[in-house]
């Protein structure tokens, strides 16, 4: 894999050093290059970055506030940790905010809200299509992403929007190691299409309880996945 961190590094010059860095290093923790329970030594990220070691600290901190490095004494920083309990309490944490984030939206919606999940539903659909044993690759997964995003876009909470954002970048460690280890993908094609169109068309009916329910069988199902297959160790 060509590895274009230090390259953006360089790219984006124009934004904080700090915040490059940062960018950089989340998905470094999010694809485990840099893996899971694993020390970093802040000189060798010093060294791979081409950046200074202050602004790779706080980059750290910020990571650290996030969930996904864990800071030690001595300023030394060890990269979460997962295990099969974190991952079960990941995923009520996500349903909660999930289930609110998408009543919220429900509530607020409007006409381009209704036009955007109706593009990336599409656009998902079209890439599942390509092969149930490639829906958990990353493209697909951005996709997934994508259309989960939009059926949250109108919700009004900013803090709860953060949260989410914060719980999904955790839940993708697990998602990653899932793709890594090339296990195909154990939700058949349609389920998932499904389960998506499912939401989708409960969302625009405004029936929000059944669009939580739905959201709560899928994010649920994920964990499960993960945790029958033993991803955990
Ligand atoms: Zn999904």
């Amino acid at each position: 894999m060509v590895d274009a961190g230090p390259e953006r590094l360089r790219r984006g010059a124009h934004r904080s050093l700090r915040a490059a860095a940062y960018d950089v290093l989340r998905e470094y923790l999010i694809t485990g290059r840099l893996a899971a329970g694993e020390r970093i030594n802040l000189v060798d990220v010093q060294r791979m970055l081409g950046v200074g070691l202050s602004a790779i600290r706080e980059a750290m901190c910020q990571l650290a506030a996030e969930g996904l490095v864990v800071a030690e004494e001595q300023c030394g920083f060890v990269a979460a940790p997962i295990s099969a309990q974190d991952l079960v309490d990941l995923t009520t944490a996500r349903v909660e905010v999930e289930c609110f984030a998408l009543r919220d939206a429900i509530a607020r919606g409007d006409l381009l809200w209704e036009e955007r999940i109706i593009t990336e539903f599409h656009k998902l659909a079209e890439l599942r299509a390509a092969g149930p044993n490639r829906a958990l690759r990353a493209p697909n997964r951005a996709q997934d992403m994508a259309f989960h995003d939009a059926l949250v876009a109108t919700c009004g909470s900013q803090w709860m929007l953060r949260f989410r954002r914060m719980l999904y970048n955790s839940s993708e460690r697990y998602a990653e190691r899932y793709s890594h280890i090339g296990v195909l993908d154990p939700v058949s094609k349609r389920d998932a299409d499904e389960d998506h169109r499912a939401i989708m068309e409960a969302a625009i009916a405004r029936d929000a309880d059944r669009a939580v329910a739905l959201i709560t069988q899928h994010l649920e199902e994920a964990a499960r996945i993960l945790l029958r297959i033993g991803i955990t160790g």
